[in-house]
């Protein structure tokens, strides 16, 4: 008598065996058809495709119009950032304009998430499409503020934070777009 765990070999029909030619013929079909296709390779890097602006690669601090760095080093980015590969020190100018006397970001942990971009109030920090840049020695890959920081507005050329953010930093308050005037808050007393 046959235990619970006997197989019972069933035989091999010819509709299998033709069921089995039929795949191979198919697969080897393809195969020869690709063989005769011309090919689509892009010879990279002689041939580089212009990739999406909003493609997630090399991070660059920007600058807003005036020229004056837009990090206000909020530590946003630093606390949004899922690999903590962002660091900074806070401090303030005479002009009551906040800066960071040094920017680091770890590029041998980022993962090019594009959170910091996000959390961002200043657009100062920004992904630009340019992902070439590979090497064999790891630390080569800590960027300072002076390798981060470009010259111009990078995707937003024309906003300005110190123009809408109320602080003292380029105007008096009211005098910033889409700012009211302060209100004297006596006048709303009874
Ligand atoms: S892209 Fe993502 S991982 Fe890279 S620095 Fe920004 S938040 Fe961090
Ligand atoms: S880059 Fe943006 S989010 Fe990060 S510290 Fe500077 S202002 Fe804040």
């Amino acid at each position: 008598m046959d235990g619970p765990l006997t197989m019972k070999k069933t035989p091999t029909t010819s509709w299998q065996v033709i069921s089995a030619i039929k795949g191979l013929v198919s697969s080897y079909r393809i195969t020869l058809l690709h063989l005769f296709r011309k090919p689509i390779t892009e010879e990279y890097p002689e041939v580089k495709r212009t990739l999406p602006a909003r493609t997630r690669g090399k991070i660059i601090l920007t600058r807003s119009p005036d020229g004056e760095e837009r990090c206000v080093a909020c530590y946003l980015c630093s606390g949004v950032c899922p690999v903590s590969c962002i660091s900074m020190e806070a401090a303030e100018r005479e002009n009551g304009r906040r800066y960071a006397p040094w920017f680091r970001i770890n590029f041998a942990r980022c993962i090019f998430c594009g959170l910091c971009e996000e959390a961002c109030p200043t657009l100062a920090i920004q992904l630009t499409p340019d992902f070439e840049f590979c090497g064999t020695n790891i630390l080569q890959f800590v960027y300072e503020k002076e390798d981060l920081l470009v010259s111009h507005g990078g995707k937003n050329k024309d906003y300005d934070f110190y123009q809408h953010c109320g602080i003292g930093g380029n105007s008096k308050k009211g005098k910033h777009d889409n700012e009211d005037e302060p209100i004297n808050i006596r006048s709303n007393m009874p």
